[in-house]
Parts: C-alpha cells; sequence; structure tokens
C-alpha cells in the first residue's frame, strides 16, 4: 500500500449534547419542504420536494463565526431542522425510517441567493449558490428516540424575527425524507439532511447576529463576520 501524498483532511465533527463529538460523512439537503417556501421562491405548488448536497467540510460548529463569503451580494438565511444518522441503508420503508436517527439539531443552509437566481435562469446546477465554505452552521445535536421533532421553529436576526414556522408544516416529514433519500443513495452512520426551511428567508450582511431555535432540539447563534 502506498503511503498518503498529504495529510488526509481532518474529520469533520459535531459536538454532542451530553459529550462526544458526531463525525459527518456527508450533506444532503432537501429543498423546497415547506408549501409556503416553494411559494415565496416561486415554485409550483405540484412540484415534490427534491435534495441537493453540500460538502462536509461547509460545516460551521457550534460557537464559531461565519465569514460572509465571496462571489455574492445577496446572502440569504435558511433555517432548517437537520436529522443525523447513526445507521444506514438503502430503500428504507418510511415506517423503519426513524431507526437510522441518531439525533437533531439546528441548522441555518446559508444560501448565495443571487447565484442560485442565475443558475436556475440558465438551468445549471446550484453548487455555488449552496455547497460553498461554512455554508452549514449547526448547533450541539441533541440524541433523540421515537416521534421527530414537530415544533417551532424560528430565526431571529439582530433580535428581529424573520422565519417563523412549525417543523409540522413540512410537506416530507423526517421519516418520508429519509425514505427518499434512501432510493437515491445508500444511506451511512455520519450522514447529516438539511429538511429544508420554511418562508421568510432573506438576506445577511456583515455584523449581524443570527439566532436559531427549533423547540425541544436547541439554539443555534453565529455572527456574520
Ligand atoms: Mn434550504
Amino acid at each position: 500500500m502506498s503511503a498518503h501524498i498529504f495529510d488526509p483532511p481532518a474529520v469533520v465533527t459535531v459536538p454532542v449534547e451530553g459529550g462526544g463529538a458526531f463525525p459527518v460523512r456527508r450533506i444532503l439537503c432537501v429543498g423546497r419542504n415547506y408549501a409556503a417556501h416553494r411559494r415565496e421562491m416561486g415554485g409550483d405548488d405540484r412540484d415534490p420536494p427534491f435534495f441537493f448536497a453540500k460538502p462536509a467540510d461547509a460545516i460551521v460548529p457550534p460557537g464559531k463565526d461565519v465569514a460572509y463569503p465571496p462571489a455574492t451580494h445577496n446572502l440569504h438565511h435558511e433555517i432548517e431542522l437537520v436529522v443525523a444518522l447513526k445507521t444506514g441503508g438503502k430503500d428504507i420503508p418510511v415506517a423503519k425510517a426513524l431507526d437510522l436517527v441518531f439525533g437533531y439539531a439546528v441548522g441555518v443552509d446559508m444560501t448565495r441567493r443571487d447565484l442560485q437566481a442565475a443558475a436556475r435562469d440558465k438551468g445549471q446546477p446550484w453548487d455555488s449558490s449552496k455547497g460553498f465554505d461554512e455554508s452549514a452552521p449547526i448547533s450541539t445535536l441533541k440524541p433523540w428516540t421515537g416521534p421527530a421533532p414537530q415544533g417551532r421553529i424560528a430565526i431571529r436576526v439582530n433580535g428581529e424575527t424573520k422565519q417563523d414556522a412549525v417543523v409540522a408544516d413540512m410537506i416530507w416529514n423526517t421519516a418520508e425524507i429519509i425514505a427518499e433519500a434512501s432510493k437515491l443513495w445508500t444511506l451511512a452512520p455520519g450522514d447529516l439532511i438539511y429538511t429544508g426551511t420554511p418562508e421568510g428567508v432573506g438576506p445577511l450582511v456583515r455584523g449581524d447576529a443570527v439566532e436559531g431555535e427549533i423547540e425541544g432540539v436547541g439554539k443555534l447563534a453565529f455572527k456574520v463576520v
């Protein structure tokens, strides 16, 4: 076996409430999973949600500021429930899907909205608008068994509430998201899924203080620098 020609990158981890670190394998994200957000993005009410991805090293662990990214003049916040998997598989039935869950976190799907709009107009992929450096701030992970979170999901910017909804309004619920993803990919321990954002997405600028919260799951706070 040949030696690595340089040191492999460190494993990205998310701290776990009560101790320990969750090693991140990859990040899947759900697009347009709340009807009111789908409408604010100009989507058709009949179109089902869909998946895109971010690289694992897009994670910003709790307690860290988020650098305003290059190449955008319209950085947006999207508050989302994040589900963390402890086991994997493919073609998982909805009734078994929550057995894969390690826990939940509060995440923000940071979006370069101007690049996303340009990509959409040209029929190009979303990677540069969604999968950029520091595009996935996340809270501490909360271990969880039983029914998935359903409660209030909200985000404040400089103390002003911008998004305020309930997770129960998701078009695909958590079990359905896992089942749908497992039709497309073999899921594995360490996979994170950002489950989509409710209505009220909007811009962030340098200096903004962002506070996200999901009932029963936790809180996330960071500054854009
Ligand atoms: Mn999103």
